[in-house]
């Protein structure tokens, strides 16, 4: 493999074991032409940072809001220097209709999100905009003979609840274990790829089941007006926290909140049912695209 070492030029480096951390850069998954973008999800961002942007009071100053609007939903995301972050994350068809300059069209965007608008009244933005398209994708596979994908290399899902990093670390530390054992039992590496492949598309899996109808209606009655039936609030906290990666009561509450959410479908179905055809076209019309 060729690398690019500090100012040492290209090196030729020869290795027992690859373990992919690239990001969305996806170094293996292009060159093993293993990256397929999301079929059940859709979505784009547009973001920047501000200056003097009104935080939550008290205490709460550094805690994340999200608000939904019409097209999606927000993040303010307090940052340690005083700077917050804000993105929209919307239907790439609503970010494929802006005919304005990027900047222009997040203020657009800002505009139709009142608690947002309202809270960035006073600010000022201190960096450029950025548009991100349809970026939710995963590779076919994670690992393979000698190498093995971990965080935004293997897959991006959605950040809604601010899960990217925390799911990244945790594939880190689950591969540091993978590496460490195949160097010493290189007959063990097919099981312990498998197991280690299992344990992160579990998790992944159950963040983004979540994450693919957080815009639903169901899903903004459920949130809107939680009640700890059965544990299931409790359940929904741990799964925020990222606890998500074993078996346990936790998963079984989560599959409560499942079927609830089923029939909450049913029981609204007209609402539900626009808001599922909404996302299917998202989803084609960002396939289309592709
Ligand atoms: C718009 C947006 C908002 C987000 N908001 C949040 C959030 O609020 N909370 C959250 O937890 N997550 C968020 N995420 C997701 C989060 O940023 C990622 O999931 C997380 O950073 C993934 O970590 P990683 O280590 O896999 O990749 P990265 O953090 O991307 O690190 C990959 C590193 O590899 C380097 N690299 C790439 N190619 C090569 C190469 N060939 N050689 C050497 N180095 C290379 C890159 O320069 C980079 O430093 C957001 C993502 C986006 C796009």
């Amino acid at each position: 493999m060729q690398v690019q070492a500090g100012d040492s030029g290209l090196q030729e480096w020869r290795t027992r074991f690859l373990v992919d951390a690239s990001g969305r850069d996806t170094f293996l998954a292009d060159r093993l032409a293993l990256k397929r973008r999301s079929r059940d999800h859709a979505s784009a961002a547009l973001y920047g940072h501000f200056r003097d942007a009104r935080r939550n009071p008290g205490t709460a100053e550094g805690n994340i809001t999200i608000a939904w609007f019409e097209h999606g939903w927000f993040w303010f995301i307090p940052l340690k220097d005083g700077a917050t972050s804000v993105g929209a994350v919307c239907s790439p068809a609503y970010l494929n209709s802006r005919r304005v300059d990027p900047e222009a069209f997040f203020r657009q965007t800002i505009a139709m999100a009142p608690e947002i608008a309202d809270r960035l009244a006073q600010a000022e933005l201190i960096g450029p905009v950025t548009a991100t398209g349809n970026y939710s994708y995963a590779s076919t596979r994670m690992s393979g003979r000698g190498y093995l994908m971990v965080g935004d290399a293997w897959a991006f899902v959605d950040p809604v609840f601010s899960s990217g990093v925390y799911l990244a670390m945790n594939s880190a530390a689950l591969a540091a274990d993978v590496v460490d054992s195949v160097l010493d039992y290189p007959a063990r590496a097919p099981a312990l790829c498998r197991r280690f492949e299992r344990t992160v598309r579990g998790g992944v899996r159950t963040f983004s089941w979540l994450i693919h109808r957080v815009t639903s209606p169901v899903i903004r009655k459920l949130f809107m007006a939680p009640r700890d039936f059965l544990g299931i609030r409790s359940a929904m906290v741990s799964l925020l926290a990222g606890d998500v990666f074993r078996p346990g009561p936790v998963r079984s509450r989560l599959y409560l909140f499942r079927t609830l959410y089923y029939l909450n479908f049913i029981a609204d179905w007209p609402a539900s049912f626009r808001a599922w055809r909404r996302r299917r076209r998202d989803i084609r019309v960002s396939s289309g695209a592709a």
